[in-house]
């Protein structure tokens, strides 16, 4: 199974989260694309657990179980470091799709793990994939595609990547999309791990601004977003609810 069968969990509001950083997940890719490790050939499913994910999860069973089934949950988003401590098991690092493009794409290169990048609209994925060839000397993406989740595109995309055969796959189609598409697949998709990664070629393109650094640091990138791009505040609304879900999680108040 790899190097995190035995990784501690914290459970946030039902959904289970692995105990990891960016250091350990690096690890277990490095494990699963091994061959003498990973002798299965099922596609491994990385999904990145932010609030919405696991607001999203508390409605929808469906979801919930596509995310009990993804063999790493991962945390992201600042609420859910801060719900980890809160809790009691504090976690660190919060381990992104936007910073996991460029954290996997460096140890790519090193290793010659083949990239393949799937998602965002015509011409986001092919600006994505030269700002990382550029930044990586030595990085093979061997396919980028615009696509979509919809079942007419499966038979192209499926054709694509038995011609490249990449280990990696990144899935831009935003959540919870991206993370159902990966699991109805993963049987099928010729890959050793996929990952969704929802707006990230947006941001490696410039596409979408993201937050400066000193932002990040101080927890703000939502609301860096929220003013970036006022139409998600309809879906922010669920991180007030998280917070004072997690609230009643932590000190029993049902
Ligand atoms: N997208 C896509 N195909 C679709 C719907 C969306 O490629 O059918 C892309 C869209 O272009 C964008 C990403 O999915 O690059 C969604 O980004 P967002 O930041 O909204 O992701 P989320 O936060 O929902 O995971």
């Amino acid at each position: 199974m790899g190097v995190l069968m035995d990784q501690p969990r914290v459970t946030i509001l039902g959904v289970s989260i692995h105990a990891v950083d960016f250091q350990a997940t690096l690890a277990q890719i490095a494990a699963w694309i091994r061959p003498a490790e990973s002798p299965s050939t099922i596609c491994r499913q990385i999904c990145t657990v932010n609030p919405e994910f696991i607001m999203d999860a508390r409605r929808d069973p469906q979801f919930a179980a596509v995310l009990q089934r993804a063999d790493l949950r991962v945390p992201d988003g600042i609420g859910v470091l801060w719900a980890t401590r809160l809790l009691g098991r504090p976690l660190q690092e919060r381990v992104t799709g936007s910073d996991g493009i460029y954290r996997i794409c460096e140890r790519a290169a090193r290793e010659q793990w083949r990239v393949y990048l799937l998602g965002a609209a015509p011409g986001v994925a092919e600006k994505t994939a030269s700002i990382l060839q550029k930044r990586y000397p030595g990085l093979q993406i061997v396919g980028v595609y615009s696509g979509s989740p919809r079942a007419e595109d499966w038979p192209i995309i499926h054709h694509h990547l038995q011609l490249t055969q990449p280990e990696i796959l990144f899935v831009a189609f935003g959540h919870p999309r991206q993370d159902f598409w990966i699991d109805a697949h993963r049987h099928e998709l010729p890959t050793k791990v996929a990952i969704g990664v929802g707006g990230a070629f947006d941001f490696v393109a410039g596409v979408t601004v993201r937050a400066p650094r000193w932002v990040q640091r101080l927890g703000l990138e939502w609301l860096h977003r929220l003013i970036h791009e006022p139409w998600r505040w309809r879906r922010m609304l669920k991180l007030p609810q998280f917070v004072a879900l997690v609230i009643v999680q932590r000190f029993g108040l049902t």
